[in-house]
């Protein structure tokens, strides 16, 4: 019987009840959401004795915080040489920097924390779907080499079943400074923390309004209206009226993932020998990886609408096609988990940090938000303290998008990635 929560829900300890008392009608800082962002910034916020309120509108680490594919990626969205063509080499190599240091920051905040969350160094392969791709990453790994001094491992396809048991694809590239985490465990860690910081966090409490009341902002609530010296939005790909100023600048797609049942263990250990964490360089890509149980948990963006549960069932089947694809001996195995959630995208596909009319906000990382929120949400919290900090995406314009009427144009771009797939 397919189960139509993510795995991951079902992996995770309950959280402890932290919200042990009623909302406060003050605080300095309110954040707005309960992910990776708002949890990171919490802590930092709390560590440095500001006095931070969390609202979440469902449960705390609810949104794409717990629900995603647990791939703790270098890089962003953009590989290395389309990133220098989009921002010129000198800011090319700031932002490339800044995913390391987020990859950095997330790891020495799960050792500092302790946050058992199966946290490894296992690396990540990014596979190539056609031959023309994996020559592209002949020229993207001199690029890092030459550019951004990042060394990473090219394999070809005569040599790929020591790192990949699939023959669908044309070599690899294998970059070791990526890792692999449990995202629920990693979300109800920071939680944790968080608390633990002095942070007060409540949970099925939406933020309905944003005013601004002088020096001040009310943040209104259905259990009270909470005043407060500064906001951060937190929402990502599930901003909704609440911020609907910042939530015009980006916008949310489907990403939707299956878990199958436990794998033999030889059979876990020749689809994925080194465990590593895996995504496809098609545009409408696959992700891929292992369980701590050897489940295939297998990714994508299968649907370019806001996920409902239909979409979510008709996903499991296409992904489920695409996973017996890369791995015929799947096909027999059954499916036990389907789910999907949202990522969020800016204009360019870079992710955003800053104030939009006073109202602090971090988001948009483009489904590579695992490392990057959390990097993100420190820093956020350390500018509204004043402590030094970094923002590698200032400057970067962040305008309301043009013709963002809802959901209507979002198959034209479903089918312009489809195409790219058959063309490029
Ligand atoms: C299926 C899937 C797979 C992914 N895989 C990867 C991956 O492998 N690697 C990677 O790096 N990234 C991945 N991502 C992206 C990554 O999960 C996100 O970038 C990251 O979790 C964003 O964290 P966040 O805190 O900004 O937002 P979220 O975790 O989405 O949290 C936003 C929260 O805000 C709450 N909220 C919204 N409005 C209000 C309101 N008005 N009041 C109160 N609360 C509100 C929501 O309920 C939600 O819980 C994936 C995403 C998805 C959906």
């Amino acid at each position: 019987m397919l189960k139509d929560i993510p795995y991951w829900w079902d992996t995770a300890p309950t959280l402890p009840n932290l919200a042990i008392r009623s909302l406060p009608a003050n605080a300095d800082v309110v954040v707005i959401g309960s992910g990776y962002t708002g949890l990171s910034a919490a802590r930092i916020l709390a560590l440095r004795g500001v006095n931070v309120v969390v609202l979440e509108k469902e449960t705390f680490g609810w949104g794409a915080s717990s629900r995603n594919g647990g791939q703790v990626l270098t890089g962003l969205k953009w590989g290395p040489s389309a990133l220098i063509e989009k921002v010129g080499l000198t800011r090319a190599k700031e932002l490339y920097a800044a995913s390391l240091a987020s990859t950095k920051y997330l790891e020495d905040l799960i050792a500092e924390e302790n946050i058992g969350c199966e946290y490894t160094r296992s690396g990540h392969l990014e596979a190539a779907w056609k031959g023309s791709h994996f020559q592209h990453y002949q020229h993207e790994q001199e690029v890092l080499a030459r550019e951004f001094n990042h060394q990473v491992k090219l394999i070809d396809r005569q040599d790929q079943p020591s790192e990949l048991g699939s023959q669908r694809y044309h070599g690899l590239l294998v970059d070791e400074d990526s890792g692999a985490l449990h995202p629920a465990r990693y979300a109800r860690g920071l939680a944790i923390c968080a608390s633990g910081s002095g942070a007060l966090l409540f949970e099925n409490t939406p933020a309905t309004k944003i005013m601004r009341t002088g020096p001040q902002y009310a943040v209104v609530t259905p259990q009270g209206t909470i005043t407060a010296d500064n906001v951060l939005v937190a929402t990502n790909g599930y901003t909704d009226e609440a911020a609907r100023e910042i939530g015009q600048r980006v916008f949310p797609l489907g990403s939707y993932m299956i878990a199958t049942e436990p794998l033999p263990a030889d059979l876990a250990a020749k689809l994925i020998p080194h465990r590593r964490v895996v995504f496809d360089s098609k545009q409408y890509l696959y992700y891929f990886r292992l369980s701590s149980d050897n489940r295939m948990l297998f990714g994508g963006r299968a649907d370019y609408q806001s996920p409902t549960a239909e979409s979510t069932r008709q996903s499991a089947k296409i992904l489920r096609r695409g996973m017996v694809k890369v791995f015929p001996e799947l096909k027999e195995v059954p499916i036990e988990y389907a789910w999907s959630g949202n990522i969020c995208v800016t204009r360019d596909f870079f992710p955003r940090m800053g104030q939009h009319d006073g109202i602090y906000y971090a988001l948009g990382y483009a489904g590579h938000g695992v490392a990057m929120a959390t990097y993100l949400g420190g820093q956020i919290a350390n500018i509204m303290c004043g402590a030094p900090s970094k923002n590698p995406f200032k400057d970067l314009p962040f305008d309301p998008l043009p013709f963002y009427y809802g959901k209507s144009f979002r198959p034209f771009g479903a089918l312009y990635y489809k195409l790219l797939d058959v063309f490029s």
